[in-house]
């Protein structure tokens, strides 16, 4: 572990100079504002940079401040949220608005981490970025950066490495805080890169990291298996008529929970509904499952009332559906 700390050490100088001069002029870069980090922070959880860029921006525009996003419905925020997925990130970021608007923004780790939503690494990312301390954000990307630098073993999806390596950063934290969190978060992005080849010919560590200098850059990060997702067969229908299209909010738990979709089920029931005039297969990954949809446009035989019935510019205006059905929705007009 000494030698850990030693290469660590030696790392941080070399990084803050690459940073300030490759960092990528990202929208939320360069803001001290606690709520805007946090806005960031929480879209960029399991979401790619360039699919945040633009929603970032819109969603400040409309919630400019946290008591603007806590006297938002949950509508108008899912309405916010659409297409950016894992919806439950939205209703936390709204719950916690809840308490922000009331409390003010929390000045210190622990209060950051009791906001809903907020974990380890997204409080560590606010409190270094926002109030410079020196609290580390560890998720994936900056454990695949660290155990190559180190060339460390273990596994890298065990709770314990990240508490380990949370620990080893503690200790060589330069007083640029927000820089380093973001720093290490950069060379995880653009350099130390997770699939194929890491590209250290570009890195500020080629001449320091031991997985490089060992030609072993491959063998990290260590990860457990990787379960097979769960394959769900389902058939969607968009039901039509008299210009208006069926929707139904989802239960309140599991899944896009609250949100609207298409009615679906597991079973074929498309011939209960009425006359089917196109039919197209379409797929959606999750993290652990898999949906293969058919879906059906259908001429329905009635307004069936346990659907709610909207035009195409009520839904989309008002209603929040989730990117899943994204291949269905060129029915809705
Ligand atoms: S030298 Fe290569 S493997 Fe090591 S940190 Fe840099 S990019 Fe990653």
């Amino acid at each position: 572990m000494q030698n850990a700390i030693q290469v660590l050490k030696n790392a941080v100088e070399p990084l803050l100079k690459w940073y300030g001069e490759n960092k990528r002029d990202l929208p939320w870069r360069g803001t001290h504002d606690p709520y805007k980090i946090w806005v960031s922070e929480i879209m960029l959880q399991q979401t790619r940079v360039e699919a945040v860029k633009g929603y970032y921006a819109a969603f400040l525009q409309k919630f400019p401040t946290a008591e603007a996003l806590a006297n938002a419905s949950e509508e108008e925020v899912f309405k916010a949220w659409e297409g950016l997925g894992y919806y439950s990130r939205a209703r936390n970021l709204h719950k916690a608005a809840k308490i922000i608007a009331e409390r003010g923004f929390p000045r210190d780790f622990e209060g950051v981490r009791a906001l809903p939503g907020v974990g380890d690494y997204t409080a560590g990312a606010i409190c270094s970025i926002a109030y410079g301390l020196p609290c580390p954000a560890v998720d994936g990307n900056v454990l695949r950066v660290l155990t190559r630098l180190t060339a460390d073993g273990r596994n890298i999806d065990e709770n314990a490495t990240r508490i380990a390596f949370s620990a080893l950063l503690r200790e060589v934290y330069p007083k640029e805080a927000g820089e380093f969190c973001q720093s290490l978060m950069e060379l995880g992005a653009i350099v130390c890169v997770p699939n194929g080849e890491p590209m250290c010919a570009l890195c500020p560590w080629q001449t320091m990291c031991l997985a490089h200098l060992a030609g072993e850059e491959e063998k990290f990060p260590v990860h457990s298996e990787k379960k097979a997702r769960k394959i769900e067969e389902i058939f969607v229908y968009v039901l039509k008529k008299e210009g208006k299209f069926a929707l139904r909010k989802r239960g309140k738990k599991g899944l896009l929970a609250g949100l609207w979709e298409f009615p679906n089920g597991a079973e074929n029931e498309s011939a209960i509904y009425g006359k089917v005039l196109a039919e197209k297969r379409a797929k959606h990954i999750f993290t652990h499952v898999e949906w293969h949809m058919t879906g059906y446009l259908v001429e329905a035989a009635e307004f069936f009332p346990q659907f709610l019935w909207a035009t195409p510019e009520e839904i989309a205006q008002s209603y929040a559906l989730p990117s899943a059905f994204k291949a269905f929705r060129e029915w809705v007009k």
